[in-house]
């Protein structure tokens, strides 16, 4: 018996955090879909790839040697045998990705990657798996599917650390939201995903809510 968790939302919305505490508590993989974008968007940077030549892109999304590690208390990304995680995360990342989420042909290699990914949790316990269409394209049949949402401003104010510019803030967030929307929908709940509006909730309430579905998911599971 495994299960899946899918998890979306736009950027700021705890997604990630909620994400992995779930997945620790559950004893299920974590697996950051996010990511995927991220470390294709730093090899074609260091490739020197033009991000807006989507074939260039495709191609190199296709060949990148990439592992990620699913262990939600220490998760990881490989790239060519070294440890990128840390540096994923960069306004430079964060403020380019798009060119990669919005080119249709890696979004379908990238999203074979993912889809290989889910089938191969469905072996052990499952995973909480988190992005932007996971519970509409990459895996509807997901048993457990969540969309948060929060207002714009708290999802900036959120992401707004010591020393950030306000403007880099505000464009990595809701300027790269409108990127991705131009091709997935994550600001509605497709039907049978539960949406929980955390822009007045603590991560701990939104963690609670999720483990509430799933544990009601496995025992229905368990009982039939
Ligand atoms: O979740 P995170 O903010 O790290 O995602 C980084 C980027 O990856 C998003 O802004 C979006 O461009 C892309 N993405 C996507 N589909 C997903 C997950 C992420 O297009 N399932």
């Amino acid at each position: 018996m495994s299960i899946i968790i899918a998890i979306d939302g736009p950027a700021g919305t705890g997604k990630s955090t909620v994400s992995r505490a779930v997945a620790a508590k559950l004893g299920l993989e974590y697996f950051d879909t996010g990511a995927t974008y991220r470390v294709a968007a730093l090899h074609c940077l260091r490739e020197g790839v033009n991000l807006k030549n989507e074939d260039d892109v495709t191609a190199m999304v296709s060949t990148m040697n990439v592992e990620m590690r699913l262990d939600p208390a220490n998760p990881a990304v490989i790239l060519e045998d070294e440890d990128v995680s840390r540096l994923l995360h960069t306004d430079t990342i964060s403020l380019i990705v798009s060119d990669v989420a919005t080119n249709l042909q890696a979004r379908a290699v990238l999203g074979n990657m993912q889809r290989h990914l889910i089938a191969a949790s469905r072996k052990g316990a499952g995973m909480v798996v988190e992005g932007r269409d996971i519970t509409t394209i990459i895996a509807p049949e997901a048993e457990v599917r969540v969309l948060l949402t929060a207002d714009d401003e708290v999802r900036v104010a959120r992401r707004a650390g010591d020393g950030a510019d306000p403007a880099t803030v505000r464009e990595a967030v809701l300027g790269r939201d409108r990127k991705d929307a131009t091709v997935v929908e994550f600001h509605t709940a497709a039907d049978g995903v539960v949406q929980i509006d955390t822009t007045y909730l603590t991560i701990e309430e939104v963690v609670l809510t999720v483990v509430r579905l799933a544990k009601a998911q496995l025992a229905e599971e368990a009982s039939e």
